[in-house]
């Protein structure tokens, strides 16, 4: 079943100036399962497709349906519940709270979720073991590396067990090796049936996907499947640079 289902799906922003239309009629379907990286120049559409497959804005014309739910049916609290349930978020920034710890920064999407104190705190600490930061619970953003904080933004979005990573530019305020192990633990969650989708402007992330999407002018110019790289050989290539 596909997970993500648009259907001539567009977005046009009237402005005094005129009418931009950012995205034009995109129909595209995501399986379950599948790890997409979305590219193309800026200004391509690629922030007004993730923001509406992320379920934080509105088309202007055409359907969506996200883990079968039309969403287009669903009113503004309607949309969080479905965004809180099946998407997790990770950005470039991190976007961590700074003055909270690693492990209350990773149970805060289940105070939105209204799950209890004690519940939040043992997943927040199991997400936390599975991107390898357990001991790291009490730190705060700044006493951790970038790739550390990376992984606390990863383990919050996984914290309430989402089928959906979206993911904008995940890797890039990384150095090239923390990059390329951010992109191997992407890669590890995928396999454990995490549907990936990850907007890149590096080719070589690009690569580890394994279905390319490129955007041009609010239009997919190009969609097709490949063989990803392994990112354990590009964390074994950094290594040896
Ligand atoms: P990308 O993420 O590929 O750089 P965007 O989706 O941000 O592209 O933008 C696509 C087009 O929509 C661009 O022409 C951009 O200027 C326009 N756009 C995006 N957001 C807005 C907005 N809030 N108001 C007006 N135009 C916008």
């Amino acid at each position: 079943m596909a997970l993500i289902e648009t259907r001539d799906l567009g977005r046009v922003y009237d402005l005094d100036a005129g009418r931009v239309v950012a995205l034009d009629h995109v129909s595209l379907d995501v399986d379950e399962g599948d790890f997409v990286a979305v590219m193309g120049p800026s200004g391509s559409g690629k922030s007004t497709f993730m923001n509406l497959i992320g379920c934080l804005d509105r088309p202007t014309h055409g359907t969506y349906r996200l883990a079968g739910t039309a969403v287009e049916t669903l009113d503004a609290n309607g949309l969080a519940r479905l965004r809180n349930r099946e998407i997790g978020f990770v950005f470039q920034q991190f976007n961590l709270l700074p003055r909270v710890d690693a492990l209350g920064n990773v149970a805060l999407p289940m105070v939105y979720a209204g799950v209890d104190r004690r519940t939040r705190r043992e997943k927040a600490h199991a997400a936390l073991a599975r991107v390898g930061l357990a001991e790291r619970w009490h730190h705060r953003p700044m006493q951790l590396s970038g790739g550390q904080q990376q992984r606390v933004a990863i383990a919050r979005a996984l914290v309430n067990g989402p089928k959906l990573l979206l993911a904008d530019e995940p890797t890039g305020a990384l150095d090239s090796r923390t990059a390329a192990e951010i992109l191997w633990l992407f890669q590890e969650l995928n396999r454990e049936g995490v549907t990936v989708v990850l907007v890149t402007h590096d080719a070589d992330v690009g690569r580890h996907a394994r279905r390319l999407v490129r955007f041009k002018d609010g239009r997919v110019l190009e969609d097709h499947r490949q063989t990803p790289l392994d990112a354990r050989d590009l964390i074994a290539a950094e290594s040896a640079a």
